[in-house]
Order: C-alpha cells, then sequence, then structure tokens
C-alpha cells in the first residue's frame, strides 16, 4: 500500500506522527518513506510492505495528512501503475523535462574518441538546436583487447565542451559504482556545465548491486536498458531495484533482443513493446535504434533501417531516442558501422518531427473515440 501525503506535509509534520503511530499497531508492516520532487512540490509517500491486508483503505485515506492511498496490486511496486493510481513519473534534471508524454532526442558519440570528434559532434547537435546527447566514456565490450573508453580521463573535457555549446544531459553508460564518483568530482571541477544521466547497459540490468548503488543516488537520473536475453518482467524488476533504493528519476530504455531470428539486424527491435511498458509503468520508455540495427541497411524507398525503427518507435509514443552519430564513422573506435553521419542530422530530426506529431494526431483521435463510446 502507498499513502501519497498532501504537498508540503512531511516526515516532521504532527500528521505524519498520526500516521506512525497507527500503524505501530499493525505487526508485519514495514514503512519506507519515498521523498518526491514534482513539477512545483516535494512529495512524501510512505510505501507500507508485509500484511497491508490488515489496513482498511477507508480508514488510510481518512488520515488529516492524507491526499491518496494505493493499494499495491501490481509487482512493480514503486515504479508500476496500480489501481486508481494516476500519479506520473515525471521529473525534470537540468532544465530537461522526461515523461511519459514528451519526446527527447539524445543524438552523440557511442564512445568518446578525441576531443575533436566530441566538438564536431556537439557544434553540430547545437546548430540544430539540440540539448542533449550520449557520450559513452566507460565502454563494455566483448573482447577485453578492444578499446575500452577512455574513463575518467576524457570527462573534463567532455563536460567543458558540453557547456560551450549548450548540451543540458548527457547520457553517460557507467559498468562500475566508483564511476559515479568520478562522473560527480569531474562535473565538480568544471563547474558543473553540463547534466549527466548515468545508463546502465544490457549486459549489466541484472548487476544488482550497480542497481543498488546507482538506486542510492538521487542526484543523477538513470537510464536503465532492457536486458538482452532476459524477459520484459525481469527487466522491468530490475528498473524496481533502482526505484526502491530511492532513485524514481527512471527511464527505461529497449535496445532489440538477442537473436539470430532479427536477422539481418544485429538485435531483433523490440519496439512493439513501448506501449506495454508505458501501460505497466510509469516509466518514460527510450528506443535505441542504433543498437537494435546495428548497420547501415537501406531499403529500396532509399531510407535507413535505423531512421524506420525510430519512426516506428515514435509512431507508438517512444519518449527518448538514443543514437549513434559520428563525424566520421570511419575513425570511430566503438560502433562506426552503425553511426550516422552529421549530415544526416537534419533529415533525421525532421524524420523524428514529422512522426511525433502523427502521434500526437493518433492520440487526439483515439481520445475522441473513447469520449464518443463512454458517451454512447
Ligand atoms: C550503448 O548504448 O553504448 C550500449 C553499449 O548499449 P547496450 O547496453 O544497449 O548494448
Ligand atoms: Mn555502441
Amino acid at each position: 500500500m502507498i499513502l501519497i501525503l498532501k504537498p508540503n506535509i512531511g516526515t516532521d509534520s504532527r500528521e505524519y506522527r498520526r500516521i506512525e503511530e497507527h500503524l505501530k499497531n499493525f505487526q508485519n508492516i514495514e514503512t519506507r518513506v519515498h521523498r518526491v520532487q514534482g513539477a512545483e512540490q516535494v512529495l512524501t509517500e510512505i510505501y507500507l510492505i508485509g500484511s497491508t491486508a490488515a489496513l482498511s483503505l477507508e480508514e488510510m485515506r481518512s488520515f488529516p495528512g492524507v491526499e491518496h492511498v494505493v493499494r499495491v496490486s501490481e509487482e512493480y511496486r514503486v515504479l508500476g501503475r496500480h489501481k486508481d493510481d494516476n500519479r506520473s513519473n515525471r521529473f525534470t534534471y537540468n532544465g530537461v523535462q522526461f515523461s511519459q508524454g514528451n519526446l527527447n532526442i539524445f543524438a552523440g558519440l557511442c564512445a568518446v574518441d578525441s576531443p575533436e570528434s566530441v566538438e564536431t559532434m556537439m557544434k553540430a547537435l547545437q546548430e540544430n538546436e539540440q540539448v542533449c546527447t550520449r557520450m559513452g566514456a566507460y565502454k563494455p565490450r566483448t573482447s577485453p583487447y578492444s578499446f575500452q573508453g577512455h574513463g575518467k580521463n576524457c570527462l573534463p573535457f567532455v563536460f567543458e565542451l558540453a557547456g560551450k555549446y549548450g548540451i543540458k544531459v548527457i547520457a553517460m553508460e557507467i559498468t562500475h559504482e566508483s564511476h559515479i564518483n568520478e562522473i560527480r568530482e569531474a562535473l565538480e571541477k568544471t563547474g558543473n556545465p553540463t547534466g549527466v544521466m548515468l545508463q546502465i547497459g544490457t549486459r549489466n540490468t541484472q548487476n544488482f548491486e550497480l542497481l543498488k548503488s546507482v538506486g542510492r543516488q538521487q542526484e543523477f537520473p538513470v537510464l536503465l536498458k532492457r536486458g538482452f536475453g532476459i524477459t520484459l518482467d525481469e527487466s522491468l524488476h530490475a528498473a524496481e531495484y533502482l526505484a526502491s533504493e530511492g532513485n524514481q528519476k527512471v527511464v527505461f530504455g529497449l535496445r532489440g533482443m538477442k537473436t539470430n531470428i532479427g536477422d539481418p539486424h544485429r538485435n531483433m527491435v523490440d519496439f512493439a513493446h513501448i506501449p506495454v511498458v508505458k501501460r505497466l509503468t510509469r516509466m518514460p520508455v527510450c528506443i535505441d535504434p542504433s543498437h537494435s540495427v546495428g548497420g547501415r541497411h537501406r531499403s529500396s524507398d532509399q531510407i535507413l533501417d535505423i531512421m524506420h525503427v525510430t519512426a516506428q518507435g515514435v509512431i507508438a509514443g517512444a519518449n527518448m531516442i538514443l543514437v549513434d552519430f559520428h563525424p566520421d564513422p570511419g575513425v570511430a573506435l566503438v560502433d562506426g558501422p552503425q553511426a550516422l553521419r552529421l549530415n544526416e542530422l537534419p533529415q533525421f530530426l525532421e524524420d523524428v518531427r514529422m512522426v511525433r506529431e502523427t502521434y500526437e494526431r493518433r492520440v487526439a483521435l483515439f481520445s475522441d473515440v473513447n469520449m464518443k463510446s463512454s458517451e454512447a
């Protein structure tokens, strides 16, 4: 059960103490308090875990400090959608809003290689009015002999260049909890010119200790990629590890599934799961067309498969796009073959804009249909 307290009623209030007193009458009920930063105010949510069947909804609702009570019926307790639960999971980070209702584009380098490619990339983003990007510093590679990313050494120049070109959020994968501090320190040293969304890659979706460390900090939002060889349910539970530790600023990323059935694509594109994740949980959903398709295949209509699957994700309501670009893919140290080129950026953005507009018209169309059928 979740008790959502009235705005600005916190754990130091009389109202909270009354609830606490009442709960002492019930053994086997544990409480966890989450403070959720909404658009305008901080909300306190009390999660009651254990034998909550003994509690009456009516009674809990009648406490003066309680705004709303949700009986948790699904497994994803914090991030899931429950019956009569219309809370959103909207959050703003460094001026950029994330929710199930909008769309952010993170075009950028799969891996940081040189300051020159970072600068050329960021300049192109600014020229195209983009404020988010992706930049990998810590790369999980199949072979220990492959380039592993420049790690913390590249962070100062990446952050400084981000500040120079007005980039507000960089999606950056981490593979170890020590990377959180490295990022925090580099941001502080460079004067916090930008923000970072910590990315947990598909190989680490079930690295529970990493998830707990990332979940314990609330400074950075998190992009959790779906595990490429596990069920959707298992990946959504992984997201709960982040949220149950206290960080609800989580975006869920679809990036394709590992199977030869998807050949010739690198992974089997799974963007049909966007509406499923948005129905089961309150998380914004990201798509990664680059790691799904994995190459610059082009169809008889001359449109790249990467652009086709991006459109398929956007038409289904995706909220974030993570996509590889490179100023000179031939020299990229990671994933050059799947990178889009900078002269393709305006086209890519226009394609996304057209499809998003159509998605919004679809939402309006079906909201009219629902209204008419409920009136009938
Ligand atoms: C990436 O985005 O750079 C990446 C390695 O993705 P994934 O974890 O989905 O393979
Ligand atoms: Mn990659």
